[in-house]
Order: structure tokens, then sequence, then C-alpha cells
């Protein structure tokens, strides 16, 4: 779907060619070999690490970064990659303000944590630039595993399958794999195609064929696929958008959040990107945070995101919401979306009585070109006769589903955070519980 509405406001080609490059480029510059040694040697290598603790995928923070004060950098990227194969994606995009670098005893004791995400970054990078992927297949079990959806989960559950000698084949509905690290991180925290050589570094593997065009209840069955394989592993993520169901909100100047930032993250020139004089982004997650940044890097002249509850209650975290104000986006709270007019948005004061969210009476009214929705995604496609638990798959510590040799992780399953890092975690731990059914152990 296109966001490309085409009233006055809107327009493409704001900004100076370069301006667009510029305001596009990776948002933290790669650390040097002496900047990396310099922020390892801040490092206590904690016993029992709160850093490792806050890790969703467990990783060995203390050992990977005393091989990178070492010099060992290969040894460094082999521990990071064993627990998590999209640890270069993951070190770009990681809230790690609000995980490992929380927890880190010198951001308690200093304010200012070691810089763990970059310290990854640098090890990652270092071994995906010079070295082929350091894990190779077991024998060939004969088993076959078919995983719906490409995404982080997806792509992790595969990798770990293969590396346990079996074969997978990964039905993708869309063009690219990827899932959202391609069509929905914001552009500038993975820049230089990273996405897809990410996925062709991690198919090299081997064992592993990727059908795109393949939708689950479309070209492809659940029958289908348990009837030709011996696990199905289900990584859908989160295909449905919530709707404001506000009068107006057909109105041409609406459109989703997640829409824009396909697009953008297709656009192979930016200058051809509309986008209005005044937007508006209503939520208050990482999506509306990512929406109204790029909305303001291509140039709009304001960007207001407003979110009914108050700052403390977004999800987005501060390190978002200050990067938003940043590049110059205006965050407004407590204001509730009442209707859509043909250029203008109508809004609510709210306040939190009890817990409970009222209206104060008070509205307000704003311009607007252009208003992006991203209050919420939600899970769609889920096949019939599998436990749903609160609008996702249900699944156990393992993501096994309700039905016996279906399994299910990342955004589309119950429980966890949607995050990167948690789908490659929810892969990961997946495929080794196939695994250990496949053997008979489980
Ligand atoms: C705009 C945006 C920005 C984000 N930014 C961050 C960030 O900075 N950091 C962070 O940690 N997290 C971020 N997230 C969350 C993160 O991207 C997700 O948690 C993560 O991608 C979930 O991985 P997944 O594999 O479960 O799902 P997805 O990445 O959504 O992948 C699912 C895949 O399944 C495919 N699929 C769906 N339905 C079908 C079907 N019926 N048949 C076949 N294939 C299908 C899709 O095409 C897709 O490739 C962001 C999310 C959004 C929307
Ligand atoms: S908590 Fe901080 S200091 Fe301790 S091991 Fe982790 S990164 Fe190093």
């Amino acid at each position: 779907m296109s966001n490309s509405v085409s009233t006055e406001g809107v327009r493409a080609g704001r900004l100076a060619a370069q301006t667009y490059a510029n305001n596009f480029s990776d948002l933290h510059a790669s650390l040097d070999a002496h900047e990396a040694s310099v922020a390892a040697d801040r490092c206590y290598f904690c016993h029992d690490a709160p850093c490792q603790t806050a890790c969703p995928t467990d990783i060995d923070i203390p050992q990977f970064i005393r091989e990178i004060s070492t010099g060992a950098i290969g040894s460094a990227a082999l521990t990071i990659f064993s627990q998590n194969i999209l640890g270069g994606m993951c070190a770009r995009v990681c809230p790690t303000e609000t995980l490992c670098e929380e927890v880190c005893v010198r951001e308690i004791a200093e304010g200012k944590p070691v810089e763990i995400g970059r310290l990854q970054r640098f090890a990652t990078d270092a071994m995906m630039e010079k070295a082929t992927q350091p894990f190779s297949r077991a024998a060939d079990t004969g088993k076959k595993i078919a995983v719906v959806g490409a995404g982080p989960a997806g792509l992790s559950a595969a990798h770990r399958l293969a590396v346990n000698g079996h074969s997978v084949t990964i039905y993708e509905g869309r063009k690219k794999s990827g899932g959202l690290n391609e069509y929905g991180i914001a552009s500038y925290k993975t820049v230089e195609n990273f996405a897809q050589r990410e996925v062709d570094w991690l198919l090299s593997i081997g064992g592993i064929t990727v059908k795109h065009g393949q939708n689950l209840g479309a070209e492809i069955t659940i029958k289908s696929l348990q009837r030709d394989n011996d696990a199905v592993f289900l990584a859908i993520g989160l295909a449905g958008v919530n709707a404001l169901g506000i009068p107006g909100e057909d109105q041409p100047i609406v459109s989703d959040a997640v829409d824009f930032i396909e697009e953008l993250r297709q656009s192979k020139d930016l200058s051809q990107m509309p986008i209005g004089r005044h937007v508006v982004v209503i939520g208050g997650g990482m999506t509306a945070v990512d929406a109204a940044v790029q909305a303001k890097l291509l140039g709009a002249q304001s960007v207001t995101m407003l979110y009914r509850r108050g700052k403390d209650r977004m999800s987005a975290s501060l390190y978002e919401q200050d990067l938003a104000t940043s590049k110059g986006v205006q965050l407004v709270f407590n204001a509730q979306p009442v209707s859509v007019g043909a250029e203008s948005m109508e809004f609510a004061f709210t306040q939190d009585v009890d817990g409970k969210l009222t209206t104060t009476g008070e509205t307000f009214t704003l311009h607007a070109d252009q208003v992006f929705k991203a209050i919420g995604q939600t899970m769609i496609g889920a096949p019939d006769g599998l436990e749903i638990t609160h609008g996702k798959i249900g699944v156990n510590e393992h993501g096994a589903t309700s039905v016996t040799g279906i399994w299910a992780g990342g955004d589309c399953a119950s429980g966890g955070d949607d995050l990167t890092v948690t789908a490659v975690a929810e892969g990961r731990d997946a495929a080794e519980n196939i695994h250990l059914f496949l053997s008979g152990g489980a």
C-alpha cells in the first residue's frame, strides 16, 4: 500500500540531494580499533554479569568484551554469533539503553555504561567483512522443516536447524527476506543494505532454501506444510495495524506509519519520497518515533508526535524520545485523537485519574498535510486450530504451540517483547526444541 497522497502540502524533493544522504547516514559511526579497545577497557568483567542476564539472547557479554580487549576479535564475534546469529543487526537496532546497558554496573555507578552495543557491532562487523561464517552443518539428518516468514525469528530458527543438520525451507510472502529488518527498521540504523548482506551471510551455512511469494493461507497451507515436513515453525510477525476508530480516519491524508516506513526503506531515491509540510504522527512507540524522525529528515517543516498518555507511559525509550526531539520532532503528551478533517486533526487533552484515562474537556486542532498512524500492530493469518493467547499464537517456553509438530516464535507468538533480539532468541530456542523433538528427546 502506498502512502503517496497528493494533497498540495505533500510533495517530494524538499531537500538538496546531498542533504538526503547526510540525513540518512549511519546514526552511530563504527568504533575503530583504538576506540573499541578504550571502550572494552571500561568493563569490569563482572561475575554474574547483569548485562548478560538482561540480554534476551544471553550473550556472554563480559567474555566477548574481554576478547576484544585482548585483541581476539574473531573469538569475540564467535561468542556473540553462537548465541545470536543476527548479532550484527542487533548491535545496530537493540534498545541497549533499556536492556544490557541499562543494568551495566558502570551505568549505575557513573551514569555512563560500557558501550556494549557498539562493541558488539565492532566485533561482528569485523567477522562479517573478512570471514565466511564460522558455523558448519552437522551430518544430514534427513529431516525437513518448514519455516514460515523470513524475518529475524524465521532466519534465526532456520540457521540453528541447519547447524543441527536438518533441511529447511523458508516460505516468505514478500519479495525479499529479512522481515522488518528489511522493511521496518529506521533507515539510519541499518545503512548500506546491511539487512540483505546479513541474510546472505546467514544463508551461506547451506541447507536452507528460501521461497519468496509464498503466503500461508494462499500459495501454501498449514496442511500442505505438515504433510511435506517433519516440523513447522511459524514466524509471521504482526502484519495487521490497529485503527484509530475516529471520524475521518479514511481521509486521504491518513496512512499507516509502517507503510510509510516500508516505502522509505525500499526507495532507491529519497528525493522522490513525498512528504507533508506539516506531519502528524499518532502513537508512543518505536514505530511512531521512527516515522516522525524520518518524516523530519525527509524535509517536513513541522512534525508533531502525539501520545494519549503521559511521557512516562510511552513505550519508546527516553533515548528514542530524545532522538526524536534532537531531530526537531515535537512531542505532545496526554493528547487523544478525536477526528480527522481534510487538512487538520482534532485532539482532546487527557489525564490519568486513578490509572483510568479520561479527557479533560479541552480540545485543540492541528493543521496536517499528512497523518501517520502508529498505534500498534496485530497478528493476522494464524492458521485455524492453534490456540490464540492475547491475540498471538499461544506457545510454551520452548515455542511449541497447542498443535504437536508446530512451533511459533517472534512477534506473532505469545510472551516476550516485540523486539528483533527477542525474535532471534525465540527462533533459536524453538529450533533447539524442534531438534530435540526430531531426535526423539521431547
Ligand atoms: C517500524 C518498526 C521499527 C522497529 N524498530 C525496531 C528497533 O529499532 N529495534 C528493535 O529491536 N525492534 C524494532 N522493531 C520490532 C522488530 O522489528 C520486530 O520485533 C521483529 O522484526 C520481529 O521479528 P519476526 O521475525 O517475529 O517478524 P517480522 O520481522 O515481522 O517478519 C515476519 C515475516 O513473515 C512474513 N509473513 C507474514 N505473514 C506471512 C504469511 N501469511 N505467509 C508468509 N510469510 C508471511 C513477513 O513478510 C515477514 O518477512 C520495529 C518494528 C517496526 C514495525
Ligand atoms: S555489567 Fe557492565 S561492567 Fe559489568 S560485565 Fe557487563 S558491561 Fe562489563
